[in-house]
């Protein structure tokens, strides 16, 4: 009998890829993801060691109605698949003048909180929610939530209002200062642009969504680990038909005029297909998969999202002083954001950020041990600079030991067991992240929206983005929505 179904290749299995890789299978395509590493989940990954559960990017599970309205629409219901635990407190945030501040959904204990630091500020704490309420409404509907394909579209008499509304030209840093004085109080509320990659002093104030987000909406952790969304959603797509190649790194997209018609993988087989998606890190896909072209060179002109020095850390035994996620601000705020976007290195006194997975999910770590992930970011690879990583590794190390020291995590050196570390180096080879940048293609004003890469190409009709660098951009919920707009657009372009 003739197999009919249309063919879909995609290259690489992150959550972008898994999620749009299912999307087709569900309207009958033929899927095929193809992914360079041993398993799915790209930056979404985890590491098993000695009894040691770590995740090793994401930690923080926000927006769950995103991850929920995916399931759903591939026919299944998160709450099956997923026992998603709320974090509160959300974050213990310890400034270097030994200021603390556990940030959480519990009114009352923000407003003692924030009445101790800055007399009047728990006003400016419900306007500051409130802004974000309506910023993270209006986005999810107007813009992340939805396709763009023109100019004349993103900037329509519809639209331009909300650019405003939402503070989109607003620096966030310079938008905080309407809402608090205090230097830690602007700091608590902005530091969250770290997870965007971005600088609050660059970011859009349209951000203030994220923090109303958590503090709302919360911040969750699936039992089990942040790997069960990548573990499920594989499951989910394989029911659904999709094949799975792993450790087949794809080499070229080969093209004809107009069309892209298959890959060649790395032991030379070509796969061909009627459409290729490609969720490997779009620019890096411009520069090293597809044939020379002008695109290539603007787009590593863009500005980049930071990257990150990571450890993760078995340790034989528990530091009760640390919660699930704890926030470590650095001294000189400014001062250590510019070292990161313009210097691109390991501020001189960087902040940093240490999960403890164990505090909710006894099974992460032996008993009686800890399993500890350190975030600390850093600049991305710069191909005029001269970064040491392995001098800036030992450094973070040190500041971190340093900096836990002084909330009594004594002795931490002699309490690890094992370590493993990863710095932009490693980021871009794990992954073929462009520059090592952790998060992708940044969010600034003009990188976002209809200024972003497209989700496809602008010659070869049949090839597709999905992912972190492409629209809505960068993080799990984003992700998501990415693979969900790119299933729109093809399934809408190829309807005959
Ligand atoms: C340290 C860190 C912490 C983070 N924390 C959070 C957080 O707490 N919450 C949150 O929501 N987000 C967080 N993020 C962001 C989030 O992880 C990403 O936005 C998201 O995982 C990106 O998914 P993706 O599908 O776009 O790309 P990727 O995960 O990069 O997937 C792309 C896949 O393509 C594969 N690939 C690349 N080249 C090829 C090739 N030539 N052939 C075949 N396969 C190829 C890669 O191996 C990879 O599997 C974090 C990221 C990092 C790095």
């Amino acid at each position: 009998m003739k197999n009919d179904k249309r063919t879909a290749v995609v290259i690489g299995a992150g959550l972008g890829g898994i999620a749009l890789s299912a999307r087709l299978a569900k309207q009958g395509y033929a899927v095929t993801v193809i992914e360079k590493n041993a398993e799915p989940g790209g930056r979404t990954g985890r590491l098993i060691c000695d009894g040691h559960r770590f995740d090793t990017g994401p930690t923080l599970f926000l927006m769950p109605e995103v991850f929920s309205a995916t399931y759903k629409d591939l026919g299944y219901r998160m709450e099956e698949h997923l026992d998603l635990i709320r974090i509160d407190p959300t974050y213990q945030i310890r400034f270097a003048d030994g200021i603390e501040l556990t940030l959480t959904g519990d009114v009352n204990r923000m407003q003692t909180q924030l009445e101790a630091v800055e007399p009047g500020s728990f006003t400016g704490y419900l306007g500051y929610l409130n802004e974000g309420h309506r910023h993270y409404k209006v986005s999810l509907d107007k813009f992340v939530g939805r396709n763009f394909f023109s100019l004349a579209d993103y900037f329509s008499p519809a639209n331009l209002p909300l650019i405003f509304q939402l503070k989109a030209l607003m620096k966030h840093y310079d938008n905080i200062g309407r809402y608090f004085k205090d230097p830690h109080l602007k700091a608590a509320f902005t530091f969250q642009n770290m997870y965007l990659g971005l600088s609050p002093y660059d970011a859009p104030a349209t951000y203030s969504l994220l923090q109303y987000t958590e503090l709302a909406d919360g911040v969750w952790f699936p039992k089990g680990g942040m790997y069960q969304i990548i573990t499920s959603l594989t499951r989910i797509a394989q029911d659904l038909g999709v094949q799975f190649l792993y450790n087949q790194p794809v080499e070229k997209i080969n093209v004809q005029g107009s069309r892209a018609t298959g890959v060649r993988l790395g032991d030379g087989k070509v796969i061909n297909a009627d459409l290729i998606i490609a969720n490997a890190d779009l620019p890096y896909v411009y520069q090293y998969l597809l044939p020379e072209e002008p695109t290539a060179q603007d787009l590593q002109k863009k500005k980049y999202t930071c990257s990150a020095i990571t450890f993760y850390w078995g340790v034989d035994r528990i530091y009760e002083q640390l919660g699930m996620h704890n926030v470590f601000l650095a001294g000189d705020y400014r001062q250590s954001f510019d070292r990161i976007f313009n210097d691109f290195t390991l501020p001189d006194e960087p902040s940093f950020y240490v999960h403890a997975p164990a505090r909710v999910d006894s099974a992460a770590a032996p008993a009686g041990q800890d399993t500890l992930m350190v975030l600390v970011p850093v600049g991305h690879l710069d191909s005029n600079g001269t970064q040491d990583w392995t001098a800036l590794k030992d450094r973070a190390r040190t500041t971190v030991f340093k900096r836990l020291a002084e909330i009594g995590v004594m002795g931490l050196a002699e309490h690890i067991k094992f370590e493993v570390a990863y710095t932009p180096e490693h980021w871009r080879g794990l992954y073929n992240l462009e520059k090592g940048s952790a998060f992708g293609l940044s969010h600034n004003f003009a990188q976002v929206g209809y200024l972003r890469p497209k989700n496809r190409h602008g010659r070869y009709e049949n090839l597709y983005f999905t992912g972190a660098s492409t629209h809505p951009g960068t993080g799990l919920p984003m992700v998501l929505l990415s693979a969900r707009l790119t299933a729109e657009r093809i399934i809408k372009e190829n309807q005959n």
